[in-house]
């Protein structure tokens, strides 16, 4: 009578040991497998899609912009309640009534710097600071200015917590430029002035590349380059930024809204 709870006993051992052989078994199998399937950050596909159906789609062709494009984690620099939307083709509300440009006319804009990795750039517009991360990849040192002093502490903290080490960033009206770092071998502006302000031109250095939008409702994006001591002026796409406030409009910088 004994037998069959006893032989009951050791097959429910045996079986046991060997379930715990296969859950071993399969622990081993899916822990190298788990490295090599899916990507592990789910933005890199509706990134590399924003790259290939918006940007090279369109004529983009500068190998390190795009990768710049695919790397640079641009749900990271908007609001979360818009993270969903970080790789549409629109601009995206930043906060303080400002905008973050649309993918391609960020990959547009860098691609007219022709940078190379050695150039020390100017940025007039940190917003987010998403431009600046994209720039910073791209160029040795940038210096970036945001007259909206909410803005810049928020891209600073931002770009300092995800690892981006060669940005500057000030808080000021960028109509006079950063003089005490100029000359710049690249100078981009992401908001639109009525008129070039002349200190920016004086800040770009011989053979310096400077992209901005110029104009009011409507806007032109111009690329100036500094050569042979001149300037040659060309219009490349019409374009919608929001203004350029402060010292170019004849008035004091906005007040910092309120905190919220
Ligand atoms: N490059 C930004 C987009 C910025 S939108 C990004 O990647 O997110 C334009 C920014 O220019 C706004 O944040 C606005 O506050 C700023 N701006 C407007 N006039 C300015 C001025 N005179 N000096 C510096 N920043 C200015």
């Amino acid at each position: 009578m004994s037998v069959l709870p006893g032989g009951g006993t050791r097959l429910a051992t045996m079986q046991s040991v060997r379930r715990a052989r296969l859950a071993g078994i399969l622990i081993v199998l899916s822990l190298p497998m788990a490295g090599c399937s899916a990507p592990l950050d789910p933005n890199e596909k509706p990134r590399n899609e924003m790259v290939d159906r918006q940007i090279v789609a369109r004529g983009v062709r500068d190998a390190r912009v795009l990768a710049a494009m695919r790397k640079v984690p641009r749900h990271l620099y908007v609001p979360a309640a818009e993270a969903p939307n970080a790789y549409d083709d629109r601009p995206l509300p930043i906060g303080s009534g400002q905008t973050i440009s649309q993918p391609y006319i960020v990959a547009f804009m860098t691609e007219q710097l022709h940078l190379t990795g050695k150039e020390k750039v100017l940025e007039i517009g940190t917003g987010s600071g998403y431009q600046a991360a994209v720039l910073a990849a791209l160029a040795a040192k940038v210096y970036s200015i945001e007259i909206r002093p909410e803005l810049a502490k928020a891209a600073e903290e931002r770009l300092k917590r995800l690892g981006v080490t060669n940005v500057e960033v000030r808080a000021a009206d960028g109509y006079r430029g950063w003089p005490e770092a100029a000359p710049f071998d690249a100078i981009i502006v992401t908001a639109a002035p009525e008129k070039i302000p002349p200190p920016l031109l004086e800040q770009l250095g011989p053979a310096g590349r400077m992209v901005i939008p110029v104009g009011g409702f409507y806007q032109e994006l111009k690329v100036i380059e500094h050569s042979g001591g001149g300037f040659v002026e060309k219009s490349v796409l019409p374009v919608r930024f929001v203004p350029f406030v402060g010292e170019a409009e004849g008035k004091p910088a906005p007040e910092p809204s309120p905190a919220r």
